[in-house]
């Protein structure tokens, strides 16, 4: 099934500057921002410029110029929070809901990069 992107997004409309957005870094093709809900202390959006709708779409479709400027950007972002672990940071959880399984609220890719606390098990278990 082709990834149809929805150019209304939020993140879009973050990108052509209508909405207003704290940035943590922005390069040729990637742009990195605070989330608004933060949910540790924390919680940097990392999303590429072009329009990519989940990680395996950009994966697939993106051009070697984005897919490594995007890598980049988080590696510039964790060692500007100093997180990484083999750099004596306490750690990190990159994260990129896609689709409704993983419960993506935004239809533009975005990895969270989520620090300051501890996070816990990766994934809740069903308690049912
Ligand atoms: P998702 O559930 O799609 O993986 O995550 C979407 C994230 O985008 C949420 O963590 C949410 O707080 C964040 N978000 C939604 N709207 C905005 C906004 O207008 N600005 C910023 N900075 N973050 C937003």
């Amino acid at each position: 099934m082709p990834h149809t992107y929805d150019p209304t997004n939020i993140f879009a409309r973050i990108l052509r500057g209508e909405i207003p957005n704290k940035t943590v870094i922005e390069t040729d093709h990637t742009l990195a921002f605070h989330d608004i809900r933060p949910l540790a202390p924390h919680h940097v959006l990392v999303i590429p410029k072009g329009p990519y709708v989940t990680f395996d779409h950009f994966a697939l479709e993106a051009t070697e110029a984005e897919r490594a400027d995007f890598v980049a950007a988080i590696g510039t972002v964790c060692r500007d929070h100093g997180i990484q672990p083999g750099e004596g940071g306490s750690g990190y959880r990159a994260i990129s809901n896609a689709g409704d399984d993983g419960v993506q609220e935004v239809p533009h890719l975005h990895m969270h990069i989520l620090s300051g606390r501890m996070l816990g098990r990766m994934v809740a278990k069903p308690t049912a």
